[in-house]
């Protein structure tokens, strides 16, 4: 009997860290069976896909998709729609921002459970770690959290309180028992206060709230994490680090033998605190955008292999919390789950030759978030055995980023106008197509539960 396929996708440019090649991909039962050039055999639906490049899925280790109990700032089927539009076949959701916060057992399955309803993409769960909550990290891990947040400063939604020292020495004991990663936000609380006081008391304007975030609340907060990481053995995930000062803190602590790993942001690649100032609520977030020879920084550092992993810290708000008289009590988050990836990697091309450029920001996008995540034995790669999670791009044109093609609940982003290189041509999670020629594919069956291994 000759061989036949689920799907088949011909004479595609696959992008693997070992580089580029012409290859055919067979897909069945949701897998890679094989990668090689003119694959022999039959397949029930074919994609011919000459001319455009495939790299390994997305996979967005932090959004904030905010369901259930705030669906009205986006939701799981916005954002996941949203996010397969951007070339996303997987995302870990944050703990917070949801109703209730995922804190327990009991909101872990209320979260996984709308997720499966939901979510047209695959799909991890964060477990939160807040005071007084240790105990529950061991029954989340059972119920497969992908891992553990926690803020070092306060997180704008009082369910979800800050961890102070102590917390974060237990909860991390405890993690690391367990074989847990935790995440942190590390912006240090006691300078943000006192910045914030001293700002605000001079102005209520853009420049006055910027200069309340000041890169020393970064680097204080990331010292106090790899301590207490130190001390206590525990894997350590610094989320959305935005200075090459806070990289080279980690870097010099991995050194040292510290479990540690860096994600930064698209949008702290690709924007400065002048988009903040130009643009204002679309562009506030925290820890805030930072000065051009800052971002430039943290490109030398990604390039040069000190960033692990890109999230997008996707992070909604309905229009009426993005504005205010007052800049400082404006919701702050950037959404941009759906065209960060794209543009990043459009810059990326900008800076690099594409055969250099694709495999190491997929690395970043892909192998290197299933890695640091447990979840590499069925994701992350383009190898027969591995989830057909696959991102197409067309990188042979240049097109403009309408805020009108957002597929978010709001259509808010800091990207309306830019220039991108690349365009997202289709989007399949484990063979199946959710996102082709600019529209989500009608009867897409929802996602899967991604859990560590
Ligand atoms: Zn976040």
């Amino acid at each position: 009997m000759s061989d036949h396929y689920d799907l088949m996708v011909r004479g595609a440019t696959v992008v693997t860290p070992a580089g580029a090649t012409r290859a055919d991909i067979a897909v069945a039962d949701g897998k890679i069976v094989r990668i090689g050039p003119d694959i022999p055999g039959a397949a029930s639906a074919s994609i011919g896909a000459s001319g455009l490049h495939v790299i390994a899925g997305i996979i967005d280790s932090h959004v904030h998709f905010n369901e259930p109990g705030r669906a009205q700032w986006e939701g799981l089927e916005h954002g996941s729609c949203a996010l397969a539009a951007g070339g996303g076949t997987s995302f870990f959701d944050m703990p917070l921002n949801s109703l209730p916060p995922v804190t327990d057992a009991a909101s872990f399955a209320l979260k996984r459970a709308a997720a499966e309803r939901l979510s047209r993409t695959d799909f991890g769960i964060w477990g939160g770690l807040v005071p007084g909550n240790v105990d529950q990290l061991e029954p989340m891990r059972d119920a497969g959290a992908i891992g553990f947040k926690a803020f070092m400063c306060d997180s704008g939604a009082e369910e979800f309180p800050l961890s102070d020292a102590a917390t974060l020495r237990a909860g991390m004991k405890r993690a690391a028992e367990l074989g847990m990663v935790v995440a942190v936000h590390a912006e240090d609380e006691a300078l943000a206060r006192a910045r914030t006081a001293e700002q605000h008391a001079r102005g209520t304007d853009v420049r006055s709230w910027l200069g309340s975030r000041p890169v020393e609340l970064e680097l204080a907060a990331i010292r106090t994490a790899l301590d207490i990481a130190g001390e206590t053995r525990c894997g350590l995930h610094l989320v959305h680090v935005s200075t090459p000062e806070g990289v080279a803190l980690a870097r010099d602590a991995k050194k040292l033998g510290a479990d540690v790993s860096v994600e930064t942001c698209p949008h702290y690649l690709l924007l400065s605190d002048r988009d903040v100032i130009r643009l204002g609520a679309p562009a506030k977030c925290f820890p805030p955008l930072r000065p051009d020879e800052l971002r430039l920084g943290l490109w030398r550092e990604l390039e040069g292999g000190s960033i692990d992993t890109i999230g997008s810290d996707h992070s909604p708000a309905p229009p009426e919390m993005k504005k205010a008289d007052d800049f400082f009590s404006i919701w702050g988050g950037i959404s941009g789950c759906q065209h960060g990836f794209e543009l990043l990697l459009s810059e990326a091309l900008a800076r690099r030759p594409a055969e250099i450029a694709l495999p190491f920001m997929s690395a970043l996008f892909s192998a290197n978030v299933a890695r640091r995540f447990r979840i590499d034995r069925t994701k992350g790669r383009l190898a027969a055995g591995f989830d057909a999670d696959l991102t197409f791009i067309d990188i042979a044109g240049e097109h403009t980023l309408s805020n009108r093609d957002l597929l978010y609940m709001h259509r808010q982003g800091p990207y309306d106008g830019r220039k991108s290189r690349v365009r997202i041509a289709r989007t399949i999670v484990r063979g199946r197509t959710v996102f082709a020629q600019g529209r989500i594919a009608p009867g897409a069956t929802p996602g899967h539960f991604i859990r560590p291994s």
